[in-house]
This record gives C-alpha cells, sequence and structure tokens, in this order.
C-alpha cells in the first residue's frame, strides 16, 4: 500500500477549523491509518491556531464516534477520518473525512473469477424460476440424494440467510469506503466487458450508494446474482457472503490483486455458529452485552433477549461496555454470552472468549424460538 495515495482532506478541514475559530480539536482515526496520525496533528497545528488531541482508544468505524468525555476535556470539533457518518447523533460537531484512496487496480484480473459466479448464478436463477414453475415436482427433483457438487453448494448457500429466490442475476458493485469513489469507472468497464451491473443502495446506516459496513449490507436485493467487492481484507467480504449467500469476488486496489471469498470459509464458520448454539443448550445463566458507543448500542434488543431468557426459565445479566475483550467479561460467573454490541465480536472473535458468545438470533435458535433450517441470519444493525 502507498501510504501517500491517501486523501486526507486536510485544506477542508483546516478551513474549518480557521472559521470556526477551534482552539481544541480532536482527531479519530481508524486503526491502519494510526500511524499517519502524528502527521496530520502536525500539520493541523502548524496551519491553525488550534491544539490537536489524538482519540488513541482502537476505532473500527463511525458507529465509534467521540462523544461527551471529549466534550468535557472542552474539544470543540472532531475530525473523524475513514469512516462516514451514520444514522446517529454523538452530540459532538464532527467533520466526517472519507480518506480515499488513489488506487485502479486491474479488472482483467478478475474478469474470470466473474465470469465463473455469473455461470453459477445463472443456473441458479435459472433453477428457482423452474422450481417455481414446476412446483413440487421440481423441488423433489432438486431434493434427490444425489446431488452434484455444484447442487450441493447451491443447497449450502441457500441455508446462508437468503430466503427469497433470485429474481435477476445482476453483478452487485459494492466496495469500502476508501474506494466507493472508484465504482461509476468499474461500473463502466464491467458493462463494457459484458457484465449487468447495478451500484446498491442500502439503509439509513449508510451513506454512499455500493457501501458495505461489517454488520450493514441492506442494499442486497434479489435482483443480484453475485457480487464484486473493492476493497481489502475479508472483513467486509465474509460479513457479505454470510449476509446474502451469494457467490463474491474480491479486487484489492492496494496490492492490484483479485479474489474471491470461498464459500468453504464460510461453510466452516457456519458449522462453528451451530457448534455453540448445541454447547449452550444446558447454560442457565446468560451475560447480554450492551456496546456504550453510541452507533452500537442495542438496549431494546438487550431487554429482549433478557425477557427471552427469562421466558425460558434462565437468568440473564445486562453488561454495558464501551470495548468487549476476553480480560473486560471473562470473569463472570456466567454460562456464556449473548452480544447485542458490533455483530462481529461474536462471529469474528469467539474463539478469544473462554465461554461460548452468541448472536442473538443464535440465541433464539438455541432456545427454540427460531429454526436453524430457516435459514442463518446475519446479525445486522439497521
Ligand atoms: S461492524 Fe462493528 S465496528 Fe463496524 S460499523 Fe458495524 S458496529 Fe461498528
Amino acid at each position: 500500500m502507498d501510504m501517500g495515495k491517501h486523501d486526507f482532506e486536510l485544506a477542508e478541514l483546516i478551513a474549518r477549523i480557521k472559521a470556526n475559530d477551534n482552539r481544541l480539536v480532536a482527531l479519530q482515526v481508524p486503526e491502519g491509518l494510526k500511524m499517519q496520525a502524528l502527521d496530520l496533528m502536525d500539520q493541523i497545528e502548524e496551519e491553525t491556531s488550534s491544539k490537536v488531541v489524538l482519540a488513541a482508544d482502537p476505532c473500527y468505524g463511525a458507529c465509534d464516534l467521540v462523544h461527551d468525555k471529549m466534550k468535557m476535556m472542552g474539544v470543540e470539533l472532531v475530525a473523524h477520518m475513514g469512516h462516514s457518518q451514520m444514522n446517529i447523533d454523538s452530540g459532538m460537531p464532527t467533520q466526517f473525512i472519507d480518506v480515499t484512496y488513489d488506487g485502479d487496480p486491474d479488472l482483467a484480473k478478475v474478469l474470470p473469477i466473474l465470469e465463473k459466479h455469473r455461470e453459477f448464478s445463472a443456473k441458479r436463477f435459472a433453477a428457482a424460476n423452474a422450481a417455481i414453475i414446476a412446483g413440487s415436482e421440481n423441488e423433489e427433483a432438486l431434493g434427490t440424494p444425489a446431488l452434484s457438487e455444484e447442487e450441493a453448494q447451491e443447497l449450502f448457500l441457500d441455508a446462508v440467510g437468503r430466503k427469497t429466490p433470485l429474481t435477476g442475476n445482476k453483478l452487485g458493485l459494492v466496495g469500502s469506503i476508501q474506494h466507493l469513489h472508484m465504482l461509476p469507472t468499474f461500473k463502466a468497464r464491467l458493462e463494457k466487458a459484458g457484465f449487468e451491473v447495478t451500484i446498491p443502495i442500502g439503509g439509513e446506516r449508510l451513506s454512499f450508494p455500493g457501501q458495505v459496513l461489517g454488520c450493514n449490507y441492506s442494499g442486497d436485493d434479489s435482483s443480484i446474482g453475485h457480487y464484486l467487492f473493492l476493497g481489502s481484507g475479508d472483513f467486509h467480504p465474509i460479513g457479505l457472503v454470510l449476509h446474502t449467500g451469494k457467490p463474491l469476488a474480491l479486487l484489492d486496489p492496494y496490492i492490484n490483486e483479485a479474489g474471491e471469498m470461498s464459500l468453504e470459509r464460510i461453510e466452516r464458520i457456519l458449522r462453528q455458529r451451530f457448534g455453540l448454539i448445541m454447547a449452550i443448550q444446558d447454560a442457565k445463566s446468560y451475560g447480554i452485552l450492551i456496546g456504550e458507543k453510541p452507533g452500537q448500542m442495542r438496549r431494546t434488543l438487550a431487554l429482549k433477549m433478557k425477557r427471552m431468557l427469562e421466558k425460558h426459565g434462565k437468568k440473564g445479566y445486562l453488561l454495558a461496555l464501551e470495548h468487549v475483550g476476553p480480560d473486560l467479561i471473562d470473569f463472570y460467573p456466567v454460562d456464556a454470552f449473548v452480544n447485542t454490541a458490533c455483530p462481529r465480536i461474536a462471529i469474528d472473535d469467539s474463539v478469544r472468549y473462554d465461554k461460548p458468545m452468541l448472536t442473538p438470533y443464535e440465541l433464539e435458535v438455541a432456545l427454540g424460538e427460531k429454526k436453524w433450517e430457516d435459514g442463518y441470519l446475519f446479525d445486522e444493525i439497521p
């Protein structure tokens, strides 16, 4: 990655600080950009009469805005970098800076994967239509024991929360915030390469077309048969496939590499989730985690979990935390945890905890309120 290709939009930020005559500004940057933070602080302090304080706690999303504690410190403005505004109010004047990355990866590298996915999803689309036309007769045919690998894969995908049949086979083009400005260019290139492309528009938590978050993939719809993600790492891709069950190709603008999210990997995660549900069958007491970060706080959901546990003769203790970590909760004398803070804590980090940690949906399955066979439901924050 060439760090110099990031645009931190400092000119706009400095103009705002000068116009407001701010004396104390907080800078909040995601973990991947923290190495740059001191340089940014120097630049702001050199060009304005403001002092800058770095909000140095871990920051993984716009759900985690600097709020009242910084106000008590006298901070007048927060510059939040690397994430877009979501549907929450931190109570602090905040300037959101996307930090776009000037990288233009080679589309040709991902085209063979996209063609394979398009073919797979076209068959799935055709099979869904055939099932509707032929009714139960065709469904029986799909359910015969002698499944081909492809059919088995399709049935697996249908188990991953995709309950509605496809109504189309478009390519959904999505990305992480640093690369969203490239989506229109890539849409045009993909259309030239013969793909029918849509840039999905999600709900209130998302600011831009094509944007995905680790906890929100609300732009997905049944006309999309497969995806291309412009970005790096596997955090967003894992969530997208867990949520949609659709094939996902990856193109990384930082390193100019293509790949795909392996369905085997998603299946492994699902097996692990099911194992946890089985492991808590005899659990009697639970810690119910409530996130204190403004965009993670799901109090109503936490209370619902407590009531549900009581209905089943079990005990639930509400535990509110700003940060969730093994050192902070493992010692409580409960049998398991249910997490209503960032959904990815339970999915991605559960092995770090001594006791089983489940999502609210998984607890509902464990208590018999929902059925696993109806399809895995990704824990989304709307
Ligand atoms: S995935 Fe977690 S950290 Fe990221 S925006 Fe959602 S709640 Fe915040």
